[in-house]
């Protein structure tokens, strides 16, 4: 048949994407070859954060006494906590399916494949369209590691789907999704250890930005393995070993891997249809989004990264006014924000100072324990720190990083300030509310000597 418009994956772009086109009067094919929704609704954050928060709990209940609550012996229920999560999963599921409902929008499923220019093969069909949008996504990178493919392994779905705890969890990565995982099961009260090649955790950040979250892992009886090349691994169910470069060797009952992320384009068609794959295999696309390919455009984890639901979301947004020629901005201009959500969380956007440092880029830094914070004090959640790096010349806020209770939350007052291009004069002169923790956001700009009360 033929469409005006073929998407490829009902991801965080896909389902609003098609719905939206259909609804401009558009006739949309979308194709999905598994769950609807993608990967952050059935195997990314929805279920993590799900889980995450039944893990909180159990930290609270047994950590209250602090507070002087006394609580009885906590027990954890896996099968319960992932009975929850299988029903908060569902929920959302099943909403994307009722929104997809829309006249002139017809969701075919199976795997597509390009046979052609602007020509896709699903479910034994071929279809044609003017206009094709790549939102395929990634799934789990494996290493290439001796011994890997002898013994069983868990990834980021397969982690989620146990019932009951592991007797000791190992854990190969140390970037967000290791260590979300990682202090989850320690939580639900899995011995845990975590390895990661990187002398910290979460590789990219600064690195007293890392270290605050490395000492709250390690206080809470999280085994770290940093800077540690893992050479082989051998084992069989319940009893996996990780021989290290230095010949030391970690015992666990499983093993999770999570490495990174590769794309999900090793059996698209690209080169039938003539869409240009970097190294890696993620797709190549300008400013707008448009692939080598003539009306092939990619949008969502597919381009390589950042990968967050909501860049793959606002991607949808953008492309959706391209498609309609409609004035617009390329993705280019945006300021990208991340957190993880370990306990403390670690939030962050633009520039670390590292990054700051490599590109030879001017900047005054700022840095405050978050266990200055009044509102710490007071809820007890004083672990983290919080970072400002400044524009010297345009007082413009260069990036950000916090590690602390709801570090997420605070992170968009420096997202919002980015993004407009205001000067970070505008926190010192904002009324910020007491007590709670963004007033720690003030203090930390206001402890740049430029700012500074005097
Ligand atoms: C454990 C984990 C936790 C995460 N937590 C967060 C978080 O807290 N916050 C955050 O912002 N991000 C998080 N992410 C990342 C987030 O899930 C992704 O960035 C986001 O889902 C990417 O969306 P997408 O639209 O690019 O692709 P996806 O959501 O991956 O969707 C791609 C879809 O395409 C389908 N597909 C693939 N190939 C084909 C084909 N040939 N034919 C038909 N269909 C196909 C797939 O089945 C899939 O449904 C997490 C990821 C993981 C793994």
């Amino acid at each position: 048949m033929t469409f005006d418009v073929i998407v490829i994956g009902s991801g965080q772009a896909g389902v609003p994407l098609a719905t939206r086109l259909a609804r401009a009067g558009k006739r949309v094919l979308l194709a999905e070859r598994g769950d609807l929704g993608g990967t952050c609704i059935n195997t990314g954050c929805t279920p993590t954060k799900t889980m995450i928060a039944s893990a909180r709990a159990a930290h609270v209940a047994r950590t209250s006494a602090r507070l002087g609550v006394h609580t009885g012996q906590v027990d954890i229920d896996l099968a319960a906590v992932v009975d929850r999560k299988d029903a908060v999963v569902r929920k959302w599921r099943e909403g994307i399916g009722r929104r997809l409902q829309v006249d002139r929008l017809t969701v075919a499923r199976g795997h597509a494949r390009f046979v052609g220019e602007r020509h896709v093969e699903v479910a034994g069909e071929v279809h044609g369209a003017e206009v094709i949008v790549i939102n395929v996504g990634a799934r789990p990178a494996l290493p290439p590691l001796e011994g890997l493919g002898q013994v069983p392994w868990l990834d980021n779905a397969t982690v989620m789907q146990l019932r009951e705890l592991p007797s000791h969890l190992l854990v190969l990565g140390g970037g967000y999704i290791g260590c979300e995982f990682g202090q989850m099961f320690r939580r639900f009260g899995a011995p845990v250890t975590i390895v990661d090649r990187s002398d910290h955790l979460l590789g990219r950040e600064d690195p007293e930005i890392a270290s605050a979250l490395e000492d709250v892992f390690r206080n809470e009886g999280i085994d770290l393995h940093l800077g540690a090349k893992v050479a082989a691994v051998s084992g069989r169910a319940g009893e996996i070993a990780l021989r290290l470069g230095s010949g030391k060797e970690l015992r666990g009952s499983h093993l999770l891997v999570a490495v990174g992320r590769r794309p999900n384009t090793d059996d698209l068609g690209c080169d039938k249809a003539g869409v240009a794959l970097d190294a890696k295999g993620y797709v190549v696309a300008d400013d707008d989004y448009r692939t080598s390919a003539p009306g092939v455009h990619a949008v969502g984890d597919v381009l390589g990264g950042p990968q967050f639901t909501h860049t793959s979301w606002d991607d949808h947004r953008l492309l959706f006014d391209v498609l309609l020629g409609r004035p617009h901005r390329g993705r280019s201009g945006r300021f990208i924000p991340y957190t993880a959500f370990t306990d403390p969380q670690v939030a962050g956007v633009g520039l670390t100072e590292k990054e700051a440092r490599q590109r030879g880029t001017a900047y005054e830094a700022a840095t405050i324990p978050f266990g200055t914070v009044a509102r710490a004090i007071e809820v007890d959640e004083t672990a983290g720190v919080m970072k400002v790096l400044v524009d010297p010349k345009t007082e413009g806020v260069l990036g950000a990083a916090i590690v602390g209770a709801e570090a997420g939350e605070l992170i968009h007052v420096f997202v919002a300030l980015m993004q407009a291009g205001a000067s970070a004069r505008a926190i010192v002169d904002a009324e910020f509310v007491h007590p709670t923790f963004a007033e720690g956001v003030q203090t930390l700009v206001m402890k740049l000597d430029r700012f500074a009360l005097r």
